[in-house]
């Protein structure tokens, strides 16, 4: 399949980051995301939610091209996402993503993690890498960690350097996909304090997440997809005391 953009690189408008229009993306004979229209606004906490196979991370993985869509097109502050090559790279260096299983380099240390990227797509020479690095995994409590190599570490710490490299470079928008799924519940508060912080400190980002009382406190608004389209789009409040459709009421009863 290719990459059909048909917007040109354009003027955004001044508090939109992210916009997605029409777009579609196919698996074979499975329509995974149909029809998206979606806007982020800089600073905007937006919570996606959703059953499994919905295509929440399908939506993601689009938005720093790590999949191909079918049709439509997706602009990043206000630049077409480049089908591949430098442009491409530094365009997805704009968008840090996080992912439900750490995907930490297990042979490097945590502040190699944390530097790499800033080396090889950034550029940055290696004593401001570091330094940034350091004040990073200050900011989400795991400093003294910064020798030791990921499995030296719990999941809740190898998902807050996780943040951390992908803070590293610097994105205008943060993605995360489910990143606290895959934790032990006593460490699933550390990892959404480090993302409550992030969002207060005017962070634009994506959540897929089933912690409703991180959506609750931290959301600007809340999209509920399933079946690969947006059924419906609120404030948290509304969302969740006054579900409109059917299907996101019969989620919601599921999970609280
Ligand atoms: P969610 O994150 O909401 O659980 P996904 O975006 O992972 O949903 O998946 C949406 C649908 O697309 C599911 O039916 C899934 O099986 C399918 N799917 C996801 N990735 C692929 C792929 N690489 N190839 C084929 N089907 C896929
Ligand atoms: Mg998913």
């Amino acid at each position: 399949m290719t990459h059909v953009s048909v917007a040109k690189d354009s003027v955004p408008a001044a508090d939109e980051l992210v916009v997605l229009s029409s777009v579609n993306k196919h698996f074979g004979a499975l329509h995974v995301l149909q029809d998206i229209d979606l806007t982020i606004t800089r600073g905007e906490v937006l919570v996606v939610i959703g059953p499994s196979g919905s295509g929440k991370s399908t939506l993601c993985r689009t938005i720093n091209r790590l999949e191909t869509i079918d049709s439509g097109s997706i602009t990043i502050d206000g630049k077409a996402l480049p089908a591949e090559g430098k442009a491409l790279a530094r365009l997805r260096a704009d968008v840090g993503m996080v992912f439900q299983s750490f995907n930490l380099f297990a042979h490097k240390t945590v502040l190699e993690n944390v530097t790499l990227g800033q080396l090889k797509v950034r550029r940055t020479d290696k004593k401001a890498a570091e330094k940034k690095a350091r004040e990073l995994l200050d900011r989400v409590g795991v400093a003294s960690q910064a020798d030791k190599y990921p499995a030296q570490l719990s999941g809740g710490q190898q998902q807050r350097v996780a943040i951390a490299r992908a803070l590293a470079m610097g994105p205008k928008v943060m993605l995360f996909d489910e990143p606290t799924s895959a934790l032990d519940p006593e460490m699933i508060n550390e990892v959404l304090e480090v993302m409550q912080q992030l969002a207060r400190d005017g962070m634009t980002m994506v959540v897929v997440t089933h912690e409703m009382g991180f959506a609750r406190s931290a959301a600007n608004r809340v999209v509920f997809m399933a079946d690969g389209r947006i059924v419906e789009e609120a404030t948290p409040d509304q969302f969740f005391s006054n579900p409109r459709s059917d299907r996101a009421k019969d989620f919601l009863s599921k999970i609280l």
